[in-house]
């Protein structure tokens, strides 16, 4: 165990009087991780379920991904996109494989990721569908997540992520979520002018709000019909977590690219991000096919950082931890044995209203208002019994713990979650 002179409280202040207070985070400092676990200043251990927002589905410092990381670190980091790595090709021509698309455009972070497919949509729109230009829409969902720059924020629905942050980004429609409906009455109206449907596949952020069975498929389908492209943004339900490689698979554990499965719907536009590099380094990456990419000319986009050698060797040990360990298998059968238990705890207690999700990605609701404190609290107690949760939207808890976890695993934290709640 890594020893430290600081105690959580100091470390703390320091966080308050030198960082900007962007973030309201449980009161624990910590230092050392390793798969499922997580530990703090003090020694104390934790089970990490919130794994970094769905980041660290591989656990934390997977050996292979570190070694990844050592190896390329003492080799070369960075030439900029000025000149070809060694790297990068044979990164794309991997995760393009992997994940089913002919091109794939490196990024950073999610937020690079959702901006650079939206500037996709829009130049396709432009230049393929013959929008006249500066009319494109681009279609979006209420209750949506997909980061925090100013474009993105200027289609959230959250008073927090957009309040007093304009003028803002015009272009975007949004529609209720998990609403077939809204979609078809928007595209019959002004489909012409419409050149992309941006979507989660499971609302995260939100509180894991997952849509009805058939959504994914007949909106996809809506959006063919009137030659729109279908954006999906995977970067938090993507690579495992809802127990199939991508949420958009549906149901299939094949570990994709499954074309052939009867469930998956693929997408025209895929944004990854997150556990591309499983948390270790800041990967994103948007995929298409070549009718697509091919609008983007060089000079029209780029990141300094995208694609760089480091990012490139991560995300390949990453992504075949996934395929090599099962994750996707994992994630959902300890998904099934998870709701199964909190639903035997519904049972026995009034404090929670519901349990929601798919694969290792779920959330329970706390029967009391968004503006209490009570789901605050249990998170506190949680901590305080070894298990690290944060809620989203005041009253949901969200419980997404790495895919490494193992049955016996699962059930002690379980029974964790169970004695708290029962406690409370
Ligand atoms: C986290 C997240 C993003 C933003 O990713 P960052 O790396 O934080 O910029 C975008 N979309 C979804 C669905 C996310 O969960």
């Amino acid at each position: 165990m890594k020893t430290t002179t600081y105690l959580s409280s100091t470390l703390i202040e320091l966080e308050d009087n030198y960082g900007a207070h962007n973030y309201h985070p449980l009161p624990v400092v910590l230092s050392k991780g390793d798969g499922v676990y997580v530990w703090d200043v003090e020694g104390k251990q934790y089970y990490d379920f919130l794994s970094a927002y769905s980041a660290v589905n591989q656990g934390h410092c997977h050996p292979r991904i570190i070694n990844a990381l050592i190896e390329q670190a003492g080799e070369l980091t960075l030439t900029s996109r000025a000149f070809y790595n060694d790297q990068l090709g044979a990164y794309e021509k991997f995760v393009t494989e992997y994940f089913g698309f002919e091109k794939v455009l490196p990024m950073n972070t999610g937020a690079e990721g959702v901006e650079t497919a939206i500037k996709i949509c829009r130049k396709w729109g432009y230049e393929k569908k013959g929008i006249p230009n500066g009319e494109a829409k681009i279609i979006i969902c209420g209750q949506n997540f997909h980061g925090r720059t100013t474009t993105i924020i200027s289609f959230s629905s959250d008073p927090d992520a957009k309040g007093h942050f304009g003028p803002y980004t015009p272009g975007f429609h949004s529609i209720p979520y998990n609403d077939l409906e809204a979609l078809k009455a928007v595209l019959q109206k002004e489909g012409d002018r419409v050149a992309g449907f941006l979507f989660e596949p499971i609302q995260g952020e939100a509180g894991v709000f997952v849509p009805d069975e058939d959504f994914i498929r007949a909106a996809a389908t809506l959006c063919q019909q009137h030659q729109v492209l279908f954006i999906a943004d995977e970067i938090q339900t993507g690579i495992a977590r809802t127990g199939s490689l991508l949420a958009v698979c549906g149901n299939c554990t094949c570990q994709g690219p499954c074309e052939r499965q009867a469930t998956y719907t693929k997408p025209d536009i895929l944004i990854l991000g997150k556990a591309l590099s499983g948390g270790v380094y800041p990967v994103s990456a948007v995929l298409a096919d070549n009718h697509i990419m091919e609008v983007i000319r060089p000079g029209q986009h780029g990141s300094t950082f995208g694609g760089n050698p480091l990012a490139c060797a991560v995300a390949v040990a990453a992504l075949n931890v996934v395929k090599d360990e099962k994750l996707a298998q994992n994630a959902r059968h300890l998904g099934e044995l998870f709701r199964m238990r909190m639903n035997r705890l519904i049972e026995k207690t009034n404090l929670i209203q519901l349990v929601r999700g798919k694969g290792l990605l779920n959330a329970i609701v706390i029967n009391d208002t968004p503006q209490s404190k009570t789901a605050w609290n249990i998170c506190m107690q949680l901590a305080e019994n070894g298990l690290l949760a944060k809620p989203t939207h005041g009253n949901i808890i969200r419980f997404a713990p790495p895919l490494v976890m193992t049955e016996e695993q699962m059930h002690e934290c379980c029974d964790i979650i169970e004695r708290t709640i029962l406690n409370y």
